[in-house]
C-alpha cells in the first residue's frame, strides 16, 4: 500500500479535466501576468471570506513580508511571534530589521494565547503575529481585546488555516484571516488550498490599508512609474489564479474531507495509553492542515521509524523552537519560558493527511503504531 503525507496526484485526477481546461486556456491567452483569471479569483476569494480585500501575491512568506512593510513598522520595533511555528513566520521580521520576541504556545492546541502575549509586550511592541497552527485558530478574541487595549497591529499567519471558522462570543463567525488588521496565506501545493507553483495572498477590511499593500506588493507604485514607497514585485502567476479559482470551489469538500478523515483516527487511535490525539479548539473548526498527535514518554522518534519501516511516512513539525535556531540567536528575544513548545518539539508527530486518505490506508496506519504499542 502506497501512503503519502499528501496525496496531490489522487486529488488532481478528480478535477483533471477541469483544470487542464482552466490552464489551457491561460496559455493559449497568453496574459501570463495579471490575466483575467487572477481577477476572477480574487473577487471569489474575497466573497468566500465574507467581503475583506484580497491581494494575491507570490506566496505566503512575501505575504507577511507586505503585511509589515505596509503598516511602516520601523527597525527596532517589536513583533510578538509563538515560538513554535515555521520560519517564516518570524523570518520576515528580522529581514525587516524588527525584533521578533518569541513566546510560548498553549500545550493542548499548540497555539498563541493572550496571557503569553501579555507578558511580552513593552514600550516597543507594534505588531502580534498570531499563528493559526495546523489548521486551527488561536483564540483571538481576548488576543484581539488585548492589541486594541494597547494599540497593536494583529496580523494573522493563516498559511495552515484556510476555511478555518472562529466563533465570537456574541455568536458572530469569521474566517480565519479576517479577524486582525491583516491576514497573510499561501498556497503553496500541500497547503489546505495550494495551487501547481508557489502562490499567496494578503487579507484586510480596511480599504486604505489594502490600497497600502496593493502599492507595495506592486514596487510602491501609485500608477506607472510613480513610486511612493520602497515596494517589492510579488505576484500570483495567472496560471496559478486559474488553477486556484477551480479548487476554491472544492475547498469546504476539501476540508470536510480532512475532518472526516481526523475523525476517523482519533476513533481508530483512542485509549491508546502513551498518545494523545489532537483537542479541537472550543471556539474555532478544525480544518485539519495536520493531523498531529503528541507521542509521551520519549517514544517519538521510535515511533516515527516504526511507521517508516511499514513505508508510512510521518512527520515532526517542528523539532526544534524559532529561538534554537542560529539564524535568530543574534536578533530574537525570548520571554518567559518556552517549556511547552520544547516539549512539543520533542513529542508532536504528524501523520498522513489529506483530502484522498481512504479508510483502508488509516486503518493500515493505526493499525501499525498499535503494534508499536504491543497492542
Ligand atoms: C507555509 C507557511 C508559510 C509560508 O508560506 P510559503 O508560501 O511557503 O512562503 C508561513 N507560515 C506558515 C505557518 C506556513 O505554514
Amino acid at each position: 500500500m502506497k501512503i503519502e503525507m499528501v496525496d496531490l496526484k489522487g486529488q488532481y485526477r478528480k478535477i483533471q479535466e477541469e483544470i487542464d481546461t482552466a490552464v489551457l486556456k491561460a496559455i493559449h491567452e497568453a496574459n501570463f501576468i495579471n490575466g483575467p483569471e487572477v481577477a476572477s479569483f480574487t473577487k471569489n476569494l474575497s466573497a468566500y471570506l465574507g467581503g475583506a480585500h484580497v491581494i494575491p501575491c507570490a506566496n505566503g512568506t512575501d505575504a507577511l513580508q507586505i503585511a509589515m512593510m505596509a503598516l511602516d513598522l520601523k527597525p527596532g520595533d517589536e513583533v510578538i511571534v509563538p515560538s513554535f511555528t515555521y520560519v517564516a513566520t518570524a523570518e520576515v521580521i528580522g529581514l525587516l530589521q524588527l525584533k521578533p520576541v518569541m513566546v510560548d504556545v498553549d500545550p493542548v492546541h499548540f497555539n498563541i494565547t493572550k496571557a503569553n502575549i501579555e507578558q511580552a509586550i513593552g514600550p516597543k511592541t507594534k505588531a502580534i503575529v498570531p499563528v493559526h497552527l495546523f489548521g486551527q485558530c488561536a483564540d483571538m478574541e481576548p488576543i484581539l481585546a488585548l492589541a486594541k487595549e494597547r494599540g497593536l497591529y494583529v496580523i494573522e499567519d493563516t498559511a495552515q488555516a484556510i476555511g478555518a471558522v472562529y466563533k465570537f462570543s456574541d455568536g458572530t463567525q469569521k474566517q480565519a484571516g479576517t479577524m486582525g488588521h491583516i491576514g497573510c496565506t499561501s498556497f503553496f501545493p500541500s497547503k489546505n488550498l495550494g495551487c501547481y507553483g508557489d502562490g499567496g495572498a494578503i487579507y484586510t477590511h480596511d480599504s486604505v490599508l489594502a490600497e497600502r499593500i496593493k502599492m507595495v506588493a506592486n514596487h510602491g507604485q501609485v500608477k506607472k512609474y510613480v513610486h511612493r514607497y520602497i515596494g517589492v514585485n510579488s505576484r500570483l502567476d495567472t496560471i496559478q489564479a486559474a488553477v486556484l479559482d477551480i479548487k476554491l470551489k472544492y475547498l469546504d469538500q476539501y476540508s470536510a474531507a480532512r475532518q472526516a478523515a481526523a475523525d476517523w483516527y482519533d476513533q481508530l487511535l483512542s485509549g491508546i495509553e502513551g498518545l494523545q490525539t489532537p483537542e479541537r479548539a472550543m471556539n474555532s473548526t478544525h480544518v485539519f492542515h495536520q493531523y498531529t498527535m503528541l507521542i509521551k514518554n520519549g517514544k517519538r522518534n521510535a515511533l516515527k521509524q516504526h511507521l517508516e519501516a511499514a513505508g508510512i511516512p510521518a512527520m515532526v513539525y517542528y523539532p526544534v523552537p524559532l529561538n534554537e535556531q542560529e539564524a535568530f540567536h543574534a536578533i530574537g528575544a525570548v520571554v518567559g519560558s518556552l517549556k511547552e513548545t520544547e516539549l512539543l518539539c520533542a513529542s508532536v508527530l504528524s501523520l498522513p493527511m489529506h483530502t484522498e486518505l481512504t479508510e483502508e490506508q488509516q486503518i493500515f496506519i493505526t493499525d501499525t503504531i498499535k503494534s508499536f504499542f504491543k497492542l
